[in-house]
């Protein structure tokens, strides 16, 4: 895979560059809707959206590029909403729309921290988003611009996990950042178990066989076919996403193996 590098910036976040080199130059953020929720229930947090643009920013500023897989789960899941009483489908092209809500709140917070964005959807809708196109993505990625991709891959019954693993590869990515509110994969609940260790290195397989709740078994096994590897790492940690592209060890990495043990 080529990718084209870019000029550094001289300052992260109002910092001077410290020199340490990015380990990645493009990468897949998957995050959840639950990363927008903030103190509510439901819906969009702005200061939430705001706190992750500002997280954004000093990855921007290393010139890795970023494009971002979100989730719908603060407004909608296809799911739930079947549990209800909706249709399956209704309530999986509600979720779809529900991140596209998303995307937009958080193009309005990224533009806010400075940095152009640009948000391409898999459902089609002219006024509000792009047409996702794969090549369009990259070339918006090499001229600096985040790239949000919304709509998860258009179709019903797949998560945007399996969307961020789709897209990862499409693009070219070479690692899917898995953001969520755990600081990795643990040998059991952590909430539950005292003794549950954090894992620090897991093939694909051993998540698969031990049943480990990290994505959907669709999304694990597109990354196991495209040697794409996840990192899940915890997104309320500040200057976590910072962390994981100059490959500090945090959370939990999973790729084709030889798996480790318990930190
Ligand atoms: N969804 C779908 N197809 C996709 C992606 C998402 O049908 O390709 C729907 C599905 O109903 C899902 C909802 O959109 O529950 C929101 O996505 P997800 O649950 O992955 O969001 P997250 O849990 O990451 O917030």
């Amino acid at each position: 895979m080529t990718v084209e590098t870019h000029t550094v910036g001289v300052e992260v976040a109002g910092r001077p560059l410290d020199g340490r080199k990015p380990v990645f130059n493009r990468v897949v953020l998957k995050l959840g809707g639950e990363a927008l929720l903030g103190e509510s229930a439901i819906g969009i947090d702005h200061e939430a959206a705001a706190h992750i643009a500002q997280q954004l920013r000093s990855v921007h500023e290393r010139g890795v590029q970023v494009a971002i897989v979100v989730g719908g789960g603060n407004i909608v899941r296809g799911i739930e909403a079947s549990e209800h009483g909706i249709d399956r489908v209704t309530g999986d092209y509600m979720g779809m729309l529900a991140t596209v809500i998303n995307a937009l709140a958080l193009r309005d917070a990224i533009e806010r921290e400075g940095m152009e964005c640009r948000v391409q959807s898999a459902i089609a809708m002219q006024q509000v988003a792009e047409p996702f196109i794969p090549r369009r993505a990259i070339r918006h990625l090499e001229k600096d611009r985040v790239v949000i991709l919304a709509g998860g891959h258009g179709s019903p019954f797949f998560t945007t996990d399996t969307t961020a693993a789709l897209r990862a590869a499409e693009i070219g990515a070479e690692a899917l950042l898995k953001a969520t509110k755990v600081d990795g994969i643990y040998t059991a609940d952590p909430h539950k178990d005292a003794s549950a260790q954090r894992l620090v290195h897991l093939s694909y397989m051993e998540v698969l066989n031990r049943g480990l709740a990290i994505m959907d078994s669709t999304a694990l096994t597109l990354c196991m076919d495209n040697r794409m590897p996840i990192i899940v790492f915890d997104l309320f940690t500040e200057g976590n996403v910072e962390r994981v592209i100059l490959g500090e060890a945090i959370g939990t990495r999973v790729d084709a193996g030889p798996a480790g043990g318990a930190q």
